[in-house]
């Protein structure tokens, strides 16, 4: 396929923009002048129409896993007030057989009048002869009702377990809000969907950031049970994605298995199983960051730390001993110090050059901690929408003073380092274009803010490099990934309008026009 009449942003080092480019066997062949090259004999010759080309977009932290179990639940995101989600879980109800688990995920009571906390009065009112366990939008509280809770054996002398806590009333009643790791009390009480219906959640998922400009993702956190379904639809040729997995260490069976395997790549090297993900704690949505002091809006309240530095050391000893690669989540300013103190202490004990370890989030950092990712080799993996939801209440909870080093990119790129940029979906909305708009302008979508902490906006050529070089190179894919050069996957996208050239509050608006992966068209508008 040769594609000419093109402004293609190859991102090569130098940052060339060629205008014709040529697909062979699934690589890119030719990276150029039009003049410069001849079409070869049955070559399919495709007009750009002067349309802006990009590297394929990878976001370097979402949920694929989790994204396909949200299209198989409710999707609560946006609702305003307890009574409204109440209602839909009626709803729901109503056309259920009693005994049948009601899911739902994305609720974020900072939106409700109040934003105070739910109960278990409005959904036992609601579906009383239903078990309902709703997930908040970070993943980091489950709201569950009475039949739910009498499911999981959860009542008032169960204890809260490490690392976690069941939220109770002054009588010391489960309210029927779990955080943290409690949400494991609920494992194994919960069904799961059958491999049907997972493997056509995952599709859709598949097609949906296809049209929104992924060609690839880091799944930062998968399990077995989504990995066979993914062997079964590359199997079956309909995974058409590159996914760079980070298996979940907190579900034991994956991790043991994978422990034992060592790293794996499936189907040409779509589905590459190449990283460990590790949870140092909680979310700051759900006061389960880990912080140094504690919350401006909860006196007492330090955060959750779900593992201590110890733990991740030894855990990242033993990934790396197997191949590999080690992604910590850390939120807080206290997460943030252990996993680099473990990283720290863990190179120190068994030293390994180009390491590329990842802290995910990254997102209060301690000022001592900032140029310690560079000392280290550690890489910071961001989520500049997580900035841009979060700037309404992010003061609350943290104050002046720690939130200089809140979603600080310009602080950390200022130090050397590169930042691998993600969305954290289904957090956020998979659009690669909302995070690289959320990057440039710390503006919410609507642009009527102007700007929050603006010191810290990334350019547009960081941003479009933070979804795709950068991460190419957060994933040990530089060679295969991330730009448009020669020997590399032909992964593109043509686009709707050129992210570099247009008014910076119409980026969220970008569409594919046509997504190639491999060489081969896997999406095309209509
Ligand atoms: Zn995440």
């Amino acid at each position: 396929m040769l594609l000419t009449n093109g402004r293609i942003y190859t991102l090569d080092a130098a940052g060339s923009v060629v205008d014709t480019l040529v697909v062979r066997n699934g690589r890119v062949a030719f990276a150029g002048r039009r003049r410069d090259v001849n079409p070869a004999p049955r070559e399919e010759v495709v007009d750009l129409e002067g349309r802006a080309v990009l590297p394929g977009l990878v976001d370097a932290h979402g949920h694929l896993m989790h994204l396909a179990r949200v299209r198989l639940t409710l999707d609560l995101r946006g609702l305003d007030s307890e009574e409204a989600i109440a209602r839909r879980v009626a709803e729901r109800a109503a056309a259920a057989p009693p005994g049948e688990w009601i899911g739902g995920r994305n609720w974020d009571q900072n939106l409700w009048p109040g934003a105070r906390f739910p109960s278990r009065a409005s959904l036992d009112r609601a579906a009383p002869d239903h078990p309902v366990a709703l997930v908040r939008i970070d993943g980091h509280a489950t709201w569950v009702n009475s039949a739910a809770l009498r499911a999981a054996g959860i009542e008032r002398a169960t204890a809260d377990p490490a690392g976690g806590r069941i939220a109770r009333d002054a009588r010391g009643e489960p309210t029927g809000l779990l955080i943290d790791a409690a949400q494991r009390l609920l494992q194994g009480v919960e069904p799961r969907p059958t491999d049907a219906q997972f493997d056509r959640a995952v599709r859709e998922c598949l097609a949906d950031c296809l049209a929104a400009g992924l060609t690839g993702i880091h799944e930062m956190g998968a399990e077995l049970y989504a990995l066979a379904s993914y062997r079964r639809l590359l199997e079956r040729g309909e995974f058409p994605f590159h996914n760079y997995v980070a298996v979940a260490a907190r579900s034991r069976s994956t991790w043991e298995h994978y422990r034992e395997r060592g790293p794996e790549a499936l189907g040409d090297g779509r589905v590459t199983i190449g990283a460990v993900k590790l949870m140092a704690d909680g979310a700051l949505g759900s006061r389960g960051a880990a912080l140094h002091d504690d919350y401006c809006d909860d006196p007492g309240n330090r955060g959750l730390v779900l593992l201590p530095a110890e733990e991740i050391e030894r855990l990242t000893l033993e990934a790396a001993a197997r191949g590999f690669q080690v992604c910590v989540h850390a939120i807080g300013d206290r997460a943030n110090t252990l996993a680099l103190d473990a990283f720290e202490r863990a190179l120190a004990r068994a030293p390994r050059p180009d390491h590329r370890w990842r802290v995910e989030h990254a997102q209060i950092l301690a000022d001592a901690d900032l140029p310690r990712f560079a000392r280290l080799g550690v890489l910071p993996s961001m989520q500049a929408t997580h900035c841009t939801s979060d700037m309404a209440w992010a003061a609350e909870r943290l104050g002046p003073e720690r939130l200089r080093g809140a979603y600080a990119w310009r602080s950390l790129l200022a130090t050397g380092v590169v930042i691998a940029g993600g969305s954290d979906f289904p957090v956020e909305s998979p659009n690669p274009f909302h995070g690289i708009h959320a990057a440039v302008t710390r503006r919410p979508r609507s642009n009527e803010d102007r700007g929050w902490q603006p010191g810290q906006r990334m350019t547009r050529a960081e941003a479009v490099r933070s979804f795709t070089t950068w991460n190419a190179y957060a994933s040990h894919q530089e060679a295969d990934l991330g730009s448009l050069e020669v020997g590399k996957r032909a992964d593109a996208v043509v686009l709707s309008e050129d992210v570099f050239a247009c008014d910076e509050a119409r980026i969220p608006d970008i569409r594919p026009v046509l997504t190639l992966l491999g060489g081969e068209v896997v999406y095309r508008a209509r």
